[in-house]
C-alpha cells in the first residue's frame, strides 16, 4: 500500500478543515479526491506533502510512517512531487534546466543532471522543447514541464492540486488524456485533487468524495456513479433524480408502474434514478420540461411531474423545448442506503 492516511484531523482556529479522514491508495494507483470548493481538499494534500501539521492522525508513504504521534518527517524527505494549479517553473531557466533542477539541487553535476532529465522530458513528449523558456510554452506544455520535474525529483508519490484548473476547456480535455498516459508511463502513485467530478471520473482508478472535511465514499468511478452511498454523493456526482417511494422486494410503484431497483432496503426509501434509466414511452406518465441544454447530439433536460416530488433529470436524443410535455417512465433505479 503506497499511501495511507488514518484518522487525520486538522482544524484552523477551531474550525475543522479535515475531520477523521482515512484513505488508502494502492501502489501505482491514480486516486482522485473530489469535492466542492472549501471542503478541505488542499488541506488534505498539504498534510500529506508535509506543508501542514495535523491535530491528530497518521500518514504512511510506501510503508514508511511520516506522520504520527511524536513523528513529523519534513517535506523534503517524503519523496513527494507536488504539482499545483500554478506551474511554479523557473522563468529564467530552459525547459531542460527546469526538469534537471531537482538533480542539480542534490549536487549532481550539470552534464549528469541533463542526462538524467532526458527520459522525463521524453515521458511528457517535450524533447524538442528542451531549449525553450517557460514563457514561450502553452499552459498545457508548462504543466507537462512541471510533471517532468516531479519525476526528476524521484518522487514515489505525486500530489496534484487542481493542475488543470487554469487551462481552457479544450486544453483540459487534451491534458486529461496526457495525464492518463503520463501516469501509465511513470507508474507513480498519484493523489489528484479536483472540484470537477467529471474530470475525476475521467482520470481516476479510485475516487474519494470529500464533503465538509469528511470522506463520504471511496470507490471506482463506476461504483460511485452507479451506487452512491448517500444522497449527497448522488447529487454531487453526475446528474440524477431523487424521489421517495415505497419499496417492497426491490420494486417500487412510480407513476402507476412497477420499477425494478438495485440495492437493498424495504419501506419508505429514497430512490435515485440516472438519466439512462428514464425513457420516453407511450405507457409513461406526463412530465413537463422545465429546462433544456443542448450537449451536442444530446439534450440534457429537467422536467417536473406530479408523480415525482423533485426535479427529474433526463437525457433526450431528440430536440425538446421548455414547456413541452412528454410521457416518461423509469426502467430502473438505485435504493439509496439510509
Ligand atoms: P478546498 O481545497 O477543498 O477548496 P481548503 O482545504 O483550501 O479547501 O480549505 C478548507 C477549509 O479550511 C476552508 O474553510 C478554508 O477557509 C480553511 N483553511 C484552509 N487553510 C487555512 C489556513 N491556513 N488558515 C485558516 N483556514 C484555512
Ligand atoms: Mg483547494
Amino acid at each position: 500500500m503506497s499511501l495511507k492516511v488514518e484518522n487525520l484531523t486538522k482544524t484552523f482556529d477551531g474550525i475543522s478543515a479535515i475531520s477523521e479522514v482515512s484513505l488508502t491508495v494502492p501502489e501505482n494507483a491514480f486516486c482522485c479526491v473530489v469535492g466542492p470548493s472549501g471542503c478541505g481538499k488542499s488541506t488534505l494534500l498539504r498534510l500529506i506533502a508535509g506543508l501542514e501539521t495535523p491535530d491528530q492522525g497518521s500518514i504512511t508513504l510506501n510503508g514508511t510512517p511520516v506522520v504520527g504521534p511524536g513523528l513529523f518527517v519534513p517535506p523534503e524527505q517524503r519523496q513527494i512531487g507536488v504539482v499545483f494549479q500554478s506551474y511554479a517553473l523557473w522563468p529564467h531557466l530552459t525547459v531542460e534546466k527546469n526538469v534537471a533542477f531537482p538533480y542539480e539541487a542534490q549536487g549532481v553535476g550539470a552534464a549528469e543532471a541533463k542526462r538524467r532529465a532526458a527520459p522525463h522530458l521524453q515521458t511528457v513528449s517535450l524533447e524538442s522543447y528542451a531549449d525553450r523558456r517557460p514563457e514561450s510554452l502553452s499552459g498545457g506544455q508548462r504543466q507537462r514541464v512541471a510533471l517532468a520535474r516531479c519525476l526528476a525529483s524521484d518522487a514515489q508519490t505525486i500530489l496534484m492540486d487542481e493542475p488543470l484548473a487554469n487551462l481552457d476547456p479544450h486544453l483540459r480535455a487534451t491534458m486529461e488524456s496526457e495525464l492518463r498516459t503520463f501516469h501509465e508511463q511513470s507508474n507513480v502513485t498519484t493523489l489528484y485533487i479536483t472540484h470537477d467530478q467529471r474530470e475525476a471520473m475521467a482520470l481516476a482508478d479510485i475516487m474519494a468524495v470529500l464533503d465538509a472535511g469528511r470522506i463520504l465514499q471511496v470507490g471506482t468511478p463506476e461504483e460511485v456513479y452507479e451506487h452512491p452511498q448517500s444522497e449527497t454523493v448522488a447529487r454531487f456526482i453526475g446528474r440524477g433524480t431523487v424521489l421517495s417511494a415505497d419499496v417492497t422486494a426491490r420494486q417500487a410503484t412510480i407513476g402507476g408502474r412497477r420499477v425494478s431497483l438495485d440495492g437493498s432496503g424495504e419501506g419508505s426509501r429514497q430512490i435515485f434514478v440516472r438519466p439512462k434509466n428514464i425513457i420516453v414511452s407511450e405507457e409513461g406518465w406526463p412530465a413537463e420540461i422545465s429546462s433544456v441544454h443542448y450537449r451536442g447530439g444530446l439534450w440534457e433536460a429537467t422536467a417536473l411531474s406530479s408523480e415525482v416530488d423533485g426535479p427529474i433529470m433526463l437525457d433526450l436524443h431528440q430536440p425538446v423545448r421548455s414547456g413541452d410535455t412528454l410521457q416518461l417512465s423509469f426502467t430502473g433505479g438505485w435504493i439509496l442506503p439510509s
